[in-house]
């Protein structure tokens, strides 16, 4: 099965599951496909790791590269900039009127989208303010298209440089070993290994098994977790000593396609619920607005 039929069947499944997420699925699965679609159009150099700095990096167990390093394909990331902006006009009621007037302003030059990447890329807060001022638009939801626009690029680079960890010791992390992002989801595989997936460059890295893998605590009454009977794929696992929780599917719970991204915007409720028991969420959220 192509990545591309493993979305659309994921969808199809969880919308006859979770019916209340179908207009928030409908909206995410365009978002998604034209991610992918837009990979093959991408063409960028490798990014090349020297034997020596490789080494360093391992050694001192520091993520290879700082996120302001990855390379995007602008003429790429400003069409996709310009579809979604089109999907969300059409599929999200809540964004589609800002999303009109982005598209307008980026095609009026009001503002320059290369610049947007850039201080999302950069993490250059008081750009995407002043953006913001001038647009007269939450800066979350100019991020929100600024960083779905970028994400295939990030990915690729992020893929080329995850060669170069395949025969190296895995670090088992709770930050990523690409770009050092924080995780925005896990998973347990078939094989009951705990995965982490980047909030930023969506690399998947194997980590530990057991603990908080924020504050690496491993004391048994401070980690808890919850889960539904109707849901047994998912659970929470809370930590009391930093506060944070992070989401799980465990893959040996589930019978149908799996594509990462999708599990995350579709157990919003997950959150909800860990939040009110005041726990915080620590990957940063770039992939989803809420709407
Ligand atoms: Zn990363
Ligand atoms: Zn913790």
């Amino acid at each position: 099965m192509n990545i591309i039929e493993q979305l659309e069947q994921s969808t199809a499944f969880i919308k006859k599951a979770r019916p209340s997420y179908g207009p928030i699925l409908d909206f995410y699965q365009q978002v998604f496909l034209a991610q992918e679609k837009s990979k093959d159009d991408i063409s960028l150099p490798a990014i090349c790791m020297e034997p020596d700095l490789l080494n360093i990096k391992m050694k001192n167990e520091m993520p290879l590269i700082d996120q302001s390093e990855f390379l995007i394909d602008m003429p790429v990331a400003e069409q996709l900039f310009e579809h979604l902006c089109d999907i969300a006009s059409d599929f999200a009621p809540q964004l589609s009127s800002n999303a009109r007037i982005l598209k307008k302003a980026a095609n009026n030059h009001t503002f320059s989208l290369q610049t947007l990447f850039l201080a999302i890329l950069n993490n250059q807060d008081s750009a995407l303010h002043d953006l913001s001022k001038l647009l007269n638009i939450q800066e979350r939801e100019i991020v929100f298209f600024g960083y779905a626009s970028i994400a295939p690029s990030i990915r690729i680079c992020s893929e080329h440089l995850a060669q170069s960890l395949s025969d190296k010791p895995d670090l088992k992390k709770g930050y990523c070993p690409i770009c050092g992002n924080l995780p925005d989801f896990a998973f347990f595989d078939k094989d009951g290994k705990r995965f982490l997936k980047c909030c930023f460059c969506a690399h998947e890295w194997l980590t530990i098994r057991m603990g908080c893998i924020f504050c690496k605590n491993k004391d048994k009454e401070n980690q808890q977790y919850f889960f539904s009977n109707e849901e047994k794929e998912y659970r929470v696992n809370l930590c009391d000593n930093c506060h944070k929780y992070i989401k799980a599917v465990d893959l040996r719970q589930m019978n149908r396609p799996f594509y990462p991204k999708l599990e995350q915007v579709s157990t919003l409720h997950l959150d909800i619920k860990a939040i009110e028991q005041g726990y915080a969420n620590s990957g940063s959220c770039t992939n989803d607005v809420s709407l």
